[in-house]
């Protein structure tokens, strides 16, 4: 059995605004991650209390948060660099050993689309003068989506940052081609999204158990 450190951030509106989601339906996506990954012996342990916070100087929720695919917005770097701020360390990023989880709104593309649900921020990519960006996650609040995909979404993006992949982590998703898996994608877009079941393969195991040491530690 390992366990893997969680920080989770969730962010208001606006300052002094209404969160974007609430903390039982973090916790929940939390449990969720927990009941998925016990096929591999990972448990996720939420670090001190979720925090609530004031978007940073950089970040306007009015629009969603900028994503942009396989690259750092702004937006992002500004918000991924809240980890320091609130744990009271120079560098941006609080050390290696644990995974920062922000929550917002939703995420939009620079041409105005919205984005998936959620964004992951490996280190195997994200290395180099972006390292502090590493091991970082940007959910949304998928309960205000009407295709929303049952909370499935924080367990995938954690799966990206602990196969720590350059490569396409993905499986196919589609009907009859790894439709349960947990890096099936874009999960959201299989008839009748799969909410039941979030299978990992022997092959996806030994990697999540190998190439992010770093993150996993004993009981
Ligand atoms: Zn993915």
């Amino acid at each position: 059995m390992k366990v893997v450190k969680l920080h989770i951030d969730i962010l208001n509106m606006t300052a002094g605004g209404k969160p974007v989601i609430s903390k039982s339906a973090v916790k929940q996506y939390v449990a969720w991650a927990n009941q998925i990954y016990a096929q591999i012996g990972i448990l996720f342990e939420i670090q001190g209390p979720i925090h609530i916070v004031n978007p940073p100087n950089g970040v306007n929720l009015n629009n969603g948060l900028e994503a942009i695919a396989g690259g750092l917005s702004n937006e992002e770097k500004a918000l991924l660099s809240l980890a320091g701020a609130f744990r009271g360390v120079p560098a941006l990023r609080d050390g290696d050993d644990d995974i920062n989880v922000y929550y917002v709104n939703y995420m939009v593309r620079p041409n105005g689309k919205r984005s998936p649900f959620g964004t992951s921020f490996p280190a195997a990519v994200y290395n180099g003068p972006d390292d502090k960006y590493a091991d970082s996650i940007i959910c949304t609040d998928e309960s205000a989506d009407p295709s929303e995909v049952g909370g499935q979404t924080l367990a995938h993006e954690i799966g990206h940052i602990l196969l720590n992949s350059v490569e396409d982590d993905h499986v196919d998703g589609q009907v009859g081609i790894n439709q349960v898996n947990l890096m099936a994608s874009p999960g959201w877009q299989v008839n009748g999204s799969v909410t039941d079941s979030r299978r990992i393969t022997a092959q996806q195991a030994k990697a999540m158990l190998n190439n992010t040491k770093n993150l996993l530690r004993n009981p």
